[in-house]
């Protein structure tokens, strides 16, 4: 790849890790507020375990693609396999790591990866 390509792909990470480290902090913040909610009656009990809950999914998916965006930007950084699929080898296409620089693995990979995933599951 380019380098001025790479230079674009790692602005665009950097960018996407400093949104990322600002949301995974800010659900950090959200899971300390709530946990002092003893003197709440039952159903805000309820409901406030319910956003517990889903922002520590919400946290832990920020998380998961955080540590894609540093994997990706650490590829850019040693040289050489930034844009490359992880499974079969071949350049990713450019159009794909405009809409997911983290991306990593192809489309045609990635679909077989989901559709291996999809058969496990059934
Ligand atoms: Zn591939």
């Amino acid at each position: 790849m380019r380098k001025d390509r790479l230079v674009q792909f790692r602005k665009k990470l950097e960018e996407k890790q400093r949104q990322l480290v600002e949301e995974v902090g800010k659900t950090v913040q959200y899971g300390k507020g709530t946990e002092d909610d003893s003197i709440k009656d039952l159903g805000d009990q309820a409901s406030s375990a319910y956003n517990r809950e889903f922002q520590f999914e919400l946290g832990n998916g920020d998380r998961r693609l955080l540590k894609e965006v540093v994997s990706a930007l650490q590829k850019i950084d040693e040289g050489g396999s930034f844009g490359a699929c992880e499974r079969c080898g071949e350049p990713i296409a450019e159009k794909r790591l405009e809409a997911l620089p983290f991306a990593r693995y192809c489309i045609d990979c990635q679909r077989a990866i989901e559709q291996e995933a999809r058969m496990a599951a059934g």
